[in-house]
């Protein structure tokens, strides 16, 4: 792939005050980057309780462009926020991937998980007429999953909505999975938003090296 761990995490970790990583992120990291995600696993990504500022903030990654990573790094079968598709159609894409490519797909979760009355605080789409929950959409799905990537730290650590008195019983995707005893590891990337380079540097880091 002609760039080892050790430069990927040189060039993540040298950084100099005022440079950002995606500015020190050379055209050889996208070059390896497209070269890697060849058998590219797909994405989906969903949104709980959040204000999808992560969402936001990932699309003002610098360099690589957001087309880029969209277009030549991952494989972004759904995002709620920028698919152009909606609606049941949306929906049915997303279990047909996730059905297709158990164990293979890389769910990221933006937002928190509300499990008080049976998830019932954040409703997030229909299946043939029937409601789902942020907390079923999460745990069907994460537990098929290749790995999770809580991206904010809603989706880390619950972020604001779990604050006492956390009436809607809101928590982040790693203590979900503890409570429900779902194994799929979770990559834990907070921040109010998180950086975009830390979350395109994350996404590099699995594409690269598994
Ligand atoms: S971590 Fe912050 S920016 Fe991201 S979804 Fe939560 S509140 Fe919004």
């Amino acid at each position: 792939m002609g760039l080892t761990r050790r430069e990927f995490l040189r060039i993540c970790g040298g950084g100099i005050a005022g440079i950002s990583l995606s500015q020190m992120v050379i055209p050889e990291v996208v070059e390896a980057l497209e070269k890697a995600a060849a058998g590219k696993p797909p994405v989906l990504w969903i949104q709980g309780a959040s204000c999808s500022g992560c969402s936001v903030s990932l699309l003002n990654t610098v360099h690589p462009t957001i087309a880029e990573v969209l277009l030549k790094i991952i494989d972004l079968r759904f995002h709620p926020t920028i698919m152009a598709a909606d609606g049941e159609m949306a929906i049915d894409a997303l279990e047909k991937t996730a059905s297709e490519n158990k164990g293979k797909y890389v769910l990221v979760v933006e937002g928190a998980i509300p499990t008080g009355k049976g998830g019932r605080y954040c409703m997030v789409g229909e299946k043939k007429g029937k409601e789902f929950s942020m907390l079923e959409w999460t745990t069907d799905l994460g537990k098929d999953a290749l790995a999770v990537l809580a991206f904010g730290s809603c989706a880390t650590f619950g972020g604001i909505q779990a604050a006492k008195p956390n009436p809607t019983g809101a928590v982040g995707v790693k203590k979900l999975f503890d409570m429900k005893k779902i194994k799929t590891p979770v990559i834990n990337v907070p921040g109010c938003p998180s950086h975009p380079d830390w979350m395109v540097g994350t996404i590099a880091h699995i594409l690269l090296y598994g």
